[in-house]
């Protein structure tokens, strides 16, 4: 009975944190096209052609890995890793097992 109301609660807390999730990447696409708006379109473009898929570290090429369904863009050179807005927030909705898990292999010793 009380796994039960574990489990319930653990369900209504991960059904909010996913409406969270959502506000929060709707916000933040918001606030993208805002500033999208302001900058010219050829602007944007050089910057993107310049940078895109550029280890912000050391400039080297960057390229994707997934992990247990989560995207992530690792360093050829330095093996930095980056996320992408809302990438490091699905994170958050795994559960903690999971989330050792995920971690483990995001290292890989
Ligand atoms: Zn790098």
């Amino acid at each position: 009975m009380v796994e039960d109301d574990r489990a319930r609660e653990d369900e209504w807390f991960r059904a909010n944190e996913q409406q969270l999730l959502e506000q929060a990447r709707v916000a933040r696409a918001k606030r993208e096209a805002e500033r999208a708006g302001a900058e010219k379109a050829e602007e944007l473009k050089r910057l993107r052609d310049l940078h895109f898929m550029k280890c912000p570290k050391c400039g080297h090429e960057l390229k994707e890995e997934a992990l247990e369904g989560v995207k992530l863009d690792r360093c050829t050179f330095c093996e930095g890793t980056f996320f992408d807005a809302g990438e490091l927030d699905q994170l958050f909705l795994k559960r903690e097992e999971e989330r050792k898990g995920f971690f483990r292999r995001l290292v890989r010793l």
